[in-house]
């Protein structure tokens, strides 16, 4: 087992004068044993990232290192690692125990029974252990990224590396096995980068996100960081469903100045604003409060334009009363108070859900 340090890293791809920057100078210790996820938007730089641990791709500048060994000059075989890709990559001519034991037997020295049993124990531990005779055609999707991760994990690398392993298997599927990689990742112990685009999994797996933007690395936290103490707008608008609500504004003695409301920053917020002109005030739809009495925090009136029922909830899209606003911002309401289009309500943010960015 080991852990990985990823130092001053930059990939770019292409000739110098018009290169595309994949990975920026992108610096992360991971512990031995960690489960770490990469995420951010397509074409972030994450699976890059993930690749240039794999020796699947050359850094321009910067050192991997796994456990004490810088691999820079190390090939993906000499790294002990193993990969899970999206489309499983199984041999579709092998039955299942074959496509389990078929790197085995290429990089290891155990005996064919050794083989066997170990193959065994693995597909019993994955719930797969009444297939290994089936080819990978006469398994369903969910089935197969099961063999694919099985046979990741007999080869009990150092460091498993996962590209967004569930892209392909619909909604429930999903859920299930993030569960299902959750448990592994513990109960094996073994240091895991995972690659994702898809915020709920990040939320949801893996103890530490590395989120990542343009190449740059944006924040890296526990999940519960990155969600709600966002280093700065791209993670805070990242990271939630429905997205973060940002109003722009300039700070005028100490009341920041929106269009459509004027908001009094409290002590806490003042050193973090400092003297700075520009700054975006962020809020969370579930953070929002609908009411009809006025008070301190941050309220103002805005007008519903459209109110989306989802059940116990609804999420409400509204505009200021006051100012030009175009955009709407949307409020997560209880699902059973009646709110009409086209009617005034008041809007409370709580001093306390309130998150302050720099302008960009
Ligand atoms: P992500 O995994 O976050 O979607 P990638 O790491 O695949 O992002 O890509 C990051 C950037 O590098 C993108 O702009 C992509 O177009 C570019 N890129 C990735 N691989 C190559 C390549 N082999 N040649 C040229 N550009 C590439």
């Amino acid at each position: 087992m080991a852990g990985i340090t990823i130092d001053n890293v930059t990939k770019r791809f292409g000739a110098e004068d018009n290169a595309v920057v994949a990975v920026d100078d992108v610096s992360l210790d991971i512990d031995d044993g960690e489960f770490v996820v990469f995420v951010g938007p397509s074409g972030s730089g994450k699976s890059t990232l993930l690749r240039m641990v794999a020796g699947l791709e050359q850094q321009s500048e910067g050192d991997v290192v796994i456990g004490d060994t810088v691999v820079n000059e190390l090939g993906p075989r000499a790294r002990d690692i193993a990969m899970v890709f999206q489309n499983y990559a199984l041999y579709p001519n092998m039955t299942v125990e074959e496509n389990m034991s078929f790197g085995l037997k290429m990089s290891t020295d155990m005996d064919d029974d050794e083989i066997a049993r170990t193959v065994t124990d693995t597909a019993e531990m994955m719930g797969i252990g009444n297939l290994l005779d089936d080819t990978p055609g006469e398994l369903s999707g969910g089935q197969q990224q099961r063999v694919a991760l099985g046979r990741s994990i007999v080869r009990d690398p150092n460091v498993f590396l996962m590209d967004e392993p569930l892209s392909n298997l619909d909604a429930k599927l999903r859920t299930e096995m993030r569960t299902e990689i959750n448990r592994l990742q513990q109960d094996l112990g073994v240091t895991t980068l995972y690659v994702t685009h898809d915020q709920t999994e990040a939320m949801t797996m893996g103890d530490r996100l590395v989120v990542l933007n343009y190449g740059e690395l944006q924040q890296v936290g526990t999940p519960l960081e990155c969600f709600y103490r966002p280093a700065n707008r791209f993670v805070a608008g990242f990271l939630g469903s429905p997205s973060m609500n940002f109003f722009e504004g300039r700070v005028d003695g100490g009341t920041l100045r929106a269009d459509g409301f004027d908001y009094d920053l409290t002590e806490r917020m003042q050193p973090s604003v400092g003297d700075r002109n520009a700054v975006v005030l962020g809020a969370r739809p579930e953070d929002v409060t609908l009411r009809d009495d006025a008070g301190a925090d941050c309220e103002f009136e805005a007008a519903v334009d459209v109110v989306e029922p989802m059940g116990s909830i609804s999420y409400v899209y509204l505009r200021p009363t006051r100012g030009d606003r175009e955009e709407t911002f949307v409020v997560e309401a209880d699902g059973q108070r009646p709110i009409r289009e086209g009617e005034t309500v008041g809007v409370k943010i709580p001093d306390e859900d309130v998150h302050l960015f720099d302008a960009e």
